[in-house]
């Protein structure tokens, strides 16, 4: 995705408006939560409350996954022609570019999310990834034929949907990481149960809407939003989910591998990470600057993939501080809904206090290049100042735990074998980036780097045909491309003797 370009000051401020009361999408029905219990959703700009949403329980979670396999086993959803899957799911597609505009007021408001960002990177890669799997439904869902030592005995094989598959996703860009779960498991056939945030739930119960208004049949796609320690848990246990598609923290995450372990679910785990970035100094200085601007401040740092350690060869370190603080002081904080603004305000109170812990921290063990306090903005809001820390070392908190907020500590090194000496000594591997005008060295580094993606001279770019996923405590299984469908289907082999 492309980031940072200023839009036009002359687009048009979009209005915050009220929204109705989230409910449950049950066996094609919405409805409150069986006990009635409601949570709300407020917004970090304003910290007004958006509205109420259901707070489901785990018997409402018996309910939705009663109905999604009632939708797998009678239903005519796995049995469909690929073809006919793909229709529904390009219909989805193309009603998410209708309703971009409410899409980004909703994630605006409910996250902090730039409404000009949502437009312009997220909507385009939500709507891609149901084209893309749609496209895949059809190409790679087929089965195939083979021989085998036995004349009259021939081999079929086909590929099934898994079954029902649960879908649990974290507070921070909400409508992409469920898109990515989504797309491929219905498009492998499988019926789902989606669990948001509870910080954000928001672009989940307008996604839900846009399947009931593409066709897709009642039961094959539910809703329940509630607390995960309940209703996530009860989720991850119930014996008729066959997979949890998981992204979250790197410590959920374990804790949900293990509460699946009873049932043997199938798992794909999108954790945390503390991505490295390193630039050398053969680099277009400025555009490396750039690169490591918005890799660490895109969406105010609340990216899994923030480039969140900075490494800088000793010779240039000084120089590129210095272009960094400046871009960190001068960039424009304000309401996401506000096109000039650049930096939004961080999603709830509870990730705005751990961001602040981090930069009390950073300011005991490392030396302040910019930013280090709180503001409001209009005497409302959760916002940081992007904060630089110089001097920083890559055995301090800040530099080996995932802040998940706007501070980057920036870590000198001598060469290219202490540079990915340090990228690599992290128990993460989610994403990387080298900055240099060297191509065989990116190259070469590029190999060398245990991480599940490498930026060279770029950041944050993503393509629903591009494999995304991480390496050692970062995950397993890959989200976008082939890859992920895979983790949605199973393989059914058939022995025909045909004498
Ligand atoms: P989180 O606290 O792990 O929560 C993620 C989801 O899990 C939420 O829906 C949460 O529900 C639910 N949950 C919590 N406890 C559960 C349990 N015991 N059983 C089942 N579900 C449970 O993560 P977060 O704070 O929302 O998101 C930030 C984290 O996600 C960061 O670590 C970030 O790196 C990671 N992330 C990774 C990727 C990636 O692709 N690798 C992408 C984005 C974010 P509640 O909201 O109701 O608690």
């Amino acid at each position: 995705m492309a980031t940072g370009e200023l839009l036009s000051q002359e687009q048009k401020k979009p209005r915050r408006t009220r929204l109705p009361r989230g409910q449950l999408l049950i066996g094609g029905a919405w409805r409150d939560a069986r006990d009635g219990a409601t949570m709300t959703t407020s917004d970090p700009t304003t910290e007004d409350i958006i509205t109420e949403v259901a707070k489901g329980s785990a018997a409402d979670v018996e309910e939705a996954v009663a109905a999604a396999v009632r939708a797998f086993e009678d239903g005519p959803w796995p049995h469909l022609h690929h073809e006919a899957r793909a229709k529904l799911l390009f219909r989805m597609a193309d009603l998410l570019d209708e309703r971009v505009d409410e899409f980004a007021l909703r994630e605006a408001m409910d996250m902090g999310m730039p409404y000009r960002d949502f437009r312009e990177t997220i909507m385009p890669h939500c709507s891609g990834l149901f084209r893309f799997f749609g496209g895949a439904a059809m190409n790679a869902m087929n089965g195939g034929y083979r021989t085998s030592y036995e004349d009259q005995i021939r081999i079929l094989t086909r590929r099934e949907p898994l079954g029902v598959v649960g879908c649990i996703t974290p507070f921070n860009f909400p409508l992409a990481l469920t898109c990515s779960k989504i797309a491929p498991a219905l498009a492998a056939g499988n019926c789902i149960v989606h669990k948001p945030a509870s910080d954000t739930p928001l672009t989940a119960l307008a996604l839900a809407q846009v399947a009931i208004d593409a066709g897709i049949p009642e039961g094959v796609y539910n809703l329940v939003t509630g607390p995960g320690g309940t209703l996530g848990d009860a989720l991850v246990k119930h014996p008729l989910v066959d997979k949890i598609a998981f992204t979250g923290s790197t410590g959920v995450g374990q804790g949900i591998i293990r509460n699946g372990a009873d049932t043997l679910k199938h798992t794909t785990m999108e954790l945390g990470g503390k991505s490295p970035n390193i630039i050398f100094a053969d680099a277009d200085i400025d555009a490396a600057v750039q690169a490591a601007f918005w890799g660490i401040f895109w969406n105010k740092g609340e990216v899994c993939v923030a480039g969140s350690r900075l490494l800088v060869e000793h010779s240039i370190y000084d120089a590129v501080v210095d272009k960094l603080a400046q871009m960190a002081k001068g960039a424009v904080l304000g309401d996401p809904l506000d096109p000039a603004t650049m930096v939004g305000p961080i999603a709830s109170r509870n990730e705005y206090d751990k961001v602040m812990r981090y930069v009390e921290e950073g300011k005991k063990t490392a030396t302040l290049a910019a930013g280090g306090n709180s503001r409001k903005i209009n005497g409302k809001g959760l916002f940081i100042e992007p904060t630089v820390f110089a001097g920083a070392t890559n055995d301090i908190k800040i530099s080996r735990e995932e802040i998940f907020g706007p501070v980057i500590p920036v870590i000198s090194f001598k060469d290219e074998e202490e540079a990915i000496r340090l990228a690599n000594d992290t128990p993460y591997g989610l994403a990387s980036g080298i900055q240099t005008g060297d191509l065989g060295r990116a190259l070469r580094l590029a190999d060398r780097i245990k991480a599940g993606t490498v930026w060279l001279n770029t950041w944050h770019k993503y393509h629903p045909n591009a494999p995304f996923g991480g390496y050692k405590m970062s995950g397993y299984g890959r989200e976008q491309g082939l890859e992920a469908l895979e983790s949605y289907t199973q393989y059914k082999t058939i022995w025909a003797n045909l004498a």
